[in-house]
């Protein structure tokens, strides 16, 4: 006979940002709620640590825009029940060609979602920013209120922390090793390698760049997930001039398209490369050109290494892994660089899924495992 001290409401699998957010939901609402990692917590070997984040509504993607402005609600709800800040308001510049495609989406989505908007030329944005930012003939600014940086390490063991508060169970060092239905009474038994087993009436599972590999080995199926490592660099602001961009002026966050530097080397998550990171060669071009001499352009100061989970489509992957688990098991994965700025919505979602099987008021079709199935490369998208 199992100790009732290890059966839950919900175990969620893996503790980044979005088993820490979804942990944080399904306590916060009352159930009964396991977080099992199996790294210590907030380590850096996942794509959770770190010192930034950036968060934008100005996606080409018109389906992001409204998740993004729910998680603006939800990030400040969780600050004001922790006390302490972990997303800093500043404003968004996105930068890029005039003609390009994937700028054109972005303007024609801030229009479908009505989201305040201005379209710069290039002398403007130089007038605007001061002469700090610079872009080339050709290009436009597009700017909007919604921007801003996450501190995220700081995120993680901020919901890690109000999941506690609200009786959640977190473990660390438990590698899931197996998921499976429990025959006899129905739910999800969890395994871990030291040789535990947790019942669940209900399963999460958020394993980032292991994805792929936990869902082959519980579902049987191979979700399209490469794990990509990257790497963030932070550059030295010369001095005298860091008033000029700090947090909390009136200095933009940014996205510049037509800069190669989103990307990574794929890699196996347990065979880490650990280097060498980006090439930095463009970028230094990029930055010495845009903030006018005033960022030291000779290399970065700090760069910490990370991992991308990035789907064909670069869309999410938030679905019921089906099957024989029909609604029981819930995967959140395949965030392709850009979930950071969501994970307060998508463990709201998560939760909503594992909790009552639907998530209220989303229309979740561009993140379902099936669109796999009737496309390899995923959904359609006309700007590309
Ligand atoms: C360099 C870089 C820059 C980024 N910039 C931005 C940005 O500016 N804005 C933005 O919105 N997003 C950004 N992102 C993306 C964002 O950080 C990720 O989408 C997000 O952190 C993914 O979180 P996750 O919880 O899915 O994955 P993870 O953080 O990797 O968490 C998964 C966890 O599951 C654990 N785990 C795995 N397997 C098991 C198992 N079998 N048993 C138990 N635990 C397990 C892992 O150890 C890990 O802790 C960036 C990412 C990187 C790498």
């Amino acid at each position: 006979m199992e100790s009732c001290v290890h059966e839950f409401d919900v175990i969620v699998v893996g503790a980044g940002i979005m088993g820490s957010s979804t942990a944080y939901q399904t306590a916060k609402r009352g159930h009964k709620t396991l977080l099992l990692e199996q790294f210590d917590f907030l380590h850096h070997r996942g794509s959770s640590h770190g010192e930034s984040r950036t968060i934008r509504a100005t996606y080409p993607e018109d389906y992001y825009g409204p998740l993004v402005l729910e998680s603006y609600k939800l990030w400040l709800q969780a600050e004001s029940e922790i006390g302490y800040n972990v997303y800093f308001k500043a404003h968004q510049l996105d930068m890029g060609q005039e003609t390009d495609r994937v700028v054109q989406a972005v303007v024609g989505s801030c229009r479908k979602n009505e989201l305040g908007h201005r379209v710069l030329t290039r002398e403007q944005v130089e007038q605007e920013y001061s002469g700090r930012i610079k872009i080339p003939e050709g290009w436009v600014g597009l700017v909007t209120e919604h921007g801003g940086v996450i501190k995220p390490t700081k995120a993680v063991s901020m919901f890690q922390t109000l999941a506690l508060q609200n009786g959640a169970v977190l473990r660390d060092n438990m590698e899931v090793t197996e998921i499976k239905r429990d025959e006899v009474r129905g739910g999800i038994w969890v395994g871990v390698a030291n040789g535990e087993r947790f019942w669940g009436k209900k399963c999460v599972v958020t394993v980032g760049a292991w994805t792929k590999r936990l869902v082959k080995t519980v579902g049987g199926f191979e979700l399209p997930i490469q794990p990509l490592e990257t790497s963030v660099c932070y550059w030295r602001i010369k001095e005298g001039h860091e008033a000029r961009f700090a947090i909390g002026g009136d200095f933009p966050t940014f996205a510049s398209y037509g800069v190669a530097v989103h990307g990574g080397y794929p890699c196996d998550p347990d065979k880490r490369p650990w280097g060498p990171g980006n090439p930095l060669a463009p970028l230094k071009e990029w930055i010495e050109q845009t903030f006018s001499g005033v960022v030291d352009s000779g290399g970065p100061v700090a760069t910490q290494l990370c991992m991308y989970s990035m789907t064909p489509d670069e869309d999410y992957v938030i679905d019921f892994i089906g099957g024989e688990f029909g609604k029981d098991v819930v995967i959140g994965g395949g965030f392709s660089g850009h979930g950071f700025k969501l994970s307060p919505v998508v463990g709201r979602i998560l939760a909503d899924l594992a909790l009552s099987g639907q998530a209220k008021g989303v229309e979740l079709k561009h993140f379902r495992i099936a669109r796999f199935q009737e496309n390899p490369q995923g959904n359609l998208k006309d700007f590309l």
